[in-house]
C-alpha cells in the first residue's frame, strides 16, 4: 500500500510533501519521491528505500524550492522496488509528474500501443503509461488529456499529477485506491489519507470514486469522469492527529477489527489474477505443495493467534500436521523440520 501527498500552495512545499511520506509511512514502502515544479520546469529527486535516504538526498540537491508538488512512498507491485522504478515518473517530454496508486490493470496492451507510437518506456512500472497517455492526449489543454488518458485506464487506481505548462496545478485521480482533499487557508492538498491532512486543515473533501480534482493554491473544481462539474461536498475532520490515525476510532483495537474485511481485501487483491490464486514469489509449484507432510506456524502477538486459526483451517481441510509456535520460543526448540515441512512466519 503506498502514499501519495499533494501540495498546492504559496509557501516551499518540499517539507510539507516529505513530512506528508513520513505520516504516510506507517502504509509500507519500498521507495520514495518527490515532483515539484520549479522555474526549470518539473524537478524530480527519488530513492530507493528508507525516507531518510530521500531527506538526504534532497539536502545534496541544494534546497529544492517549489510551491505545488506530489510525493510517493511505492509498494511495488510492477517492476522490481528500485530507483528507476519509484515514484515520481515522467512522460517522455518530460511535461507529465505522475504518482500512482494501484494498478493499471490493462498496462500491458497500454504499453504495447504506445510503444508501437513511438514512446519509449523508463520503467517497468504499470504506472508510466499514464505518463505517456497524458503527453500523447495533451493538445494544449490539461482537463482534456486528463479527461482522455483516465478513459483508458482499467484497474483500481489514485493518481497525482503535474503538467509543466501549468504550474500551480496539481490534478487528482480516483479509482477504488483511497484519496482524499484538503482545504487550508492558502493551499489546497491530496493525500491517501487524512492522518497527512488533518496537520494542516480540519477541511475535507472525500473525492469518489470515478471523480477527477484540479486543485490550485486558491481553488477545487470536482469532475466526474465525463467531464461534467460536481458540487464540492466539504466535511470537517473533527479529530486531532491522534484520533485521526485511529480513523475515528477510540482505540487502535477497534480500528484494527474494523478494518479487518478491508485489509483482508487489500491483501489478498494482489494475489487473485483473473480468478484465479497465484503467489508469484513463492516459486513452489504444484509437485512440492503436495509433498508437504508437516506445517509450522511461527509468529507473535496476535499473528500467533491468525497462526492458531490457520492451524484449525489446515488440519481440517488439508489434514495435514500444523503446529503454531511462539516465534520468540521457538529459536529455543530443536524443531522437527525436513525438506517436506513447510514454515510459514507471520508478522505485521
Ligand atoms: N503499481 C504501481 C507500481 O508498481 C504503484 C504501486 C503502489 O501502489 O505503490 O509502481
Amino acid at each position: 500500500m503506498c502514499g501519495i501527498i499533494g501540495f498546492s500552495g504559496t509557501e516551499n512545499c518540499v517539507p510539507l510533501l516529505l513530512e506528508g511520506l513520513k505520516t504516510l509511512s506507517y502504509r509500507g514502502y519500498d521507495s520514495a519521491g518527490i515532483a515539484v515544479h520549479t522555474d526549470g520546469g518539473v524537478t524530480t529527486v527519488k530513492a530507493k528505500g528508507k525516507l531518510e535516504i530521500l531527506e538526504e538526498k534532497l539536502k545534496t540537491h541544494g534546497g529544492l524550492f517549489g510551491t505545488c508538488g506530489i510525493g510517493h512512498t511505492r509498494w511495488a507491485t510492477h517492476g522490481a522496488p528500485s530507483l528507476r522504478n519509484a515514484h515520481p515518473h515522467l512522460s517522455g517530454n518530460r511535461k507529465f509528474a505522475v504518482v500512482h496508486n494501484g494498478i493499471i490493470e490493462n498496462y500491458a496492451s497500454l504499453k504495447a500501443e504506445l510503444e508501437a507510437e513511438g514512446f519509449s518506456f523508463a520503467s517497468e512500472t504499470d504506472t508510466e503509461v499514464v505518463c505517456h497517455l497524458l503527453e500523447k492526449y495533451y493538445k494544449g489543454d490539461l482537463k482534456e488529456a486528463v479527461f482522455s488518458a483516465v478513459k483508458r485506464l482499467e484497474g483500481s487506481y489514485a493518481l497525482g499529477i503535474l503538467c509543466s505548462d501549468m504550474p500551480e496545478t496539481l490534478v487528482a485521480v480516483k479509482r477504488f485506491s483511497p484519496l482524499i482533499i484538503g482545504i487550508a487557508e492558502d493551499a489546497n492538498m491530496i493525500a491517501s489519507d487524512v492522518t497527512a491532512i488533518v496537520p494542516h486543515t480540519k477541511k475535507v473533501i472525500y473525492i469518489g470514486d470515478g471523480e477527477i480534482a484540479f486543485l490550485t493554491p486558491s481553488s477545487v473544481e470536482l469532475f466526474d469522469w465525463q467531464g461534467s462539474m460536481k458540487d464540492r461536498r466539504i466535511s470537517i475532520v473533527n479529530w486531532d492527529v491522534v484520533s485521526a490515525e485511529k480513523n475515528g476510532w477510540d482505540h487502535f483495537m477497534m480500528k484494527e477489527i474494523m478494518e479487518q474485511p478491508r485489509a483482508v481485501a487489500e491483501t489478498l487483491e494482489r494475489n487473485i489474477k483473473n480468478g484465479e490464486v497465484v503467489f508469484e514469489g513463492l516459486k513452489l509449484d504444484a509437485t512440492r505443495l503436495k509433498k508437504i507432510n508437516r506445517i509450522n506456524i511461527i509468529a507473535c502477538g496476535s499473528a500467533y493467534h491468525a497462526g492458531v486459526v490457520a492451524k484449525y483451517v489446515f488440519e481440517e481441510l488439508l489434514r495435514i500436521p500444523t503446529e503454531v509456535d511462539l516465534a520468540s520460543e521457538f529459536r529455543y526448540r530443536n524443531p522437527i523440520v525436513d525438506g517436506d515441512t513447510l514454515t510459514l512466519a507471520i508478522s505485521q
